[in-house]
């Protein structure tokens, strides 16, 4: 009888999308999935810890597993990755040793720490055929938010190759989908670190192309390869609808906005998170834009795309996000005319800027007070 593994995703698109190829890899290892933790001989939990009550709801499935193991007598494993482990991987303490060190002190109930990075984009995701077709086309994150893991979790930016995204949505198509999502943490610089020599790029059709460059608070920040890659996805034959995912707004080009425009196909529905309407607390974040240069965005973005619907993502209770500064967020969101937000409160992560440098000043209760005026405001509104 083969083995057995259950596996738990917590998380971002990335997750899911890292977890098809998980499935894969413990296919290949002569595994079969099942649907319940309990009849299964290795549990693998898939973690994401860019909240804490993200992180705890990874903690509490593993202290489940972990008393069951215990009271049963079975002989399950547990396999932990995902963000937790490259966090820890990448982090060090204050004594200089590697947080992982830590974390098996800390879980040794866990029989393995797998990185994400062990599980190569050679695999061929199991993707479940209902749902649109992930694609990963980058992993990790250069831009280092105060307030965000995910840097620390996923290193530094690295694009893959133009040629084999293609190839892999190629296949994607050939199998039947007609639904693609291109994920990265910032779709928008992808290839910045492709393009070595900043003159020319040559594309899998050997066309010779120029890096985009995009231009943010009067700065050139990035030369970026995706309207490109966007554009040469979009046009491949019997795609229905082209996503992706996520999107910052201080590196959207006005090409990238050319290319939405002119292919159909694209997705009307644009996720573009601004996180505050307030200039000081931006700054804080580390978001290179203030309120006016993201709504002059939204403004240009709909002039040339009437139809564009846009969903966003917020915080909520940044350290210093006073009643004025609240408001603003509120002024924003008005303007903007969201179809959806998600509304995330503060959660200060170890290790990042934003932790070290500022003191929460927002109570638990005011983020909830404030959460439920954004929700009626955008997310009430309209689900009526
Ligand atoms: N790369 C994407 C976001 C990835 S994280 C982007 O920049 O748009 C997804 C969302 O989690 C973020 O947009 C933010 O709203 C939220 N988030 C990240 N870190 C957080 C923290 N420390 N506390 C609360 N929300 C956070
Ligand atoms: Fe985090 Fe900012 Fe990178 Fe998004 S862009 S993943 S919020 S550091």
């Amino acid at each position: 009888m083969s083995k057995t593994f259950y596996l738990k995703t917590y998380g971002c698109a990335q997750n899911v999308a890292d977890s098809q190829r998980i499935k894969t890899h413990f296919y290949n290892l002569g595994f079969k999935e099942v649907n319940s933790w309990k009849k299964a001989d290795t549990i693998i939990i898939n973690t994401c810890i860019i909240r804490e009550s993200a992180e705890n709801r990874a903690y509490g499935l593993l202290e489940n597993v972990h008393q069951y193991r215990k009271k049963e007598k079975t002989k399950q494993k547990i396999i932990i990755t995902g963000c937790l482990v490259g966090a820890a991987l990448n982090q060090k303490n204050k004594k200089g040793i590697p947080k992982i060190e830590k974390l098996k002190e800390k879980f040794p109930q866990v029989d393995q720490f797998l990185p994400i990075s062990k599980i190569s984009f050679d695999l061929d995701p199991l993707r479940d055929k209902k749902l649109s077709a992930l694609i990963p086309i980058s992993t990790g994150c250069n831009n280092f938010c105060s307030y965000c893991i995910v840097p620390f979790a996923r290193g530094k930016e690295i694009s893959r190759p133009f040629k084999e995204i293609l190839t892999e949505a190629q296949k994607a198509l050939d199998s039947g989908f007609t639904h693609i999502t291109l994920v990265g943490q910032n779709v928008n610089s992808y290839g910045s670190d492709l393009v070595k020599e900043k003159g020319s790029y040559t594309l899998p059709t050997k066309e010779k192309v120029k890096p985009v460059l995009v231009k943010s608070m009067g700065k050139t920040r990035i030369p970026t390869l995706f309207p490109y890659l966007l554009e040469t996805v979009a046009k491949l034959p019997n795609l229905k609808t082209l996503s992706f995912i996520s999107s910052n707004p201080w590196d959207f080009s006005d090409q990238l906005i050319k290319v939405i425009k002119e292919n159909k196909n694209i997705d009307r529905l644009l996720h573009l998170p601004f996180q505050s309407g307030d200039d000081q607390i931006l700054k804080k974040m580390n978001r290179n834009y203030t309120s006016k240069e993201y709504l002059d965005l939204v403004k240009k973005i709909r002039k040339a795309i009437p139809d564009i619907i846009l969903t966003t993502d917020i915080i909520i209770g940044f350290p210093g996000e006073d009643e004025i500064a609240f408001q603003n967020t509120i002024k924003l969101c008005k303007k903007a005319n969201f179809q959806k937000a998600y509304l995330n409160k503060y959660s200060p992560r170890s290790g990042t800027i934003s932790k070290k440098l500022y003191q929460e000043t927002i109570s638990q209760k005011e983020k909830r007070r404030r959460w439920h005026l954004l929700d009626q405001l955008i997310n009430k509104v309209n689900t009526k």
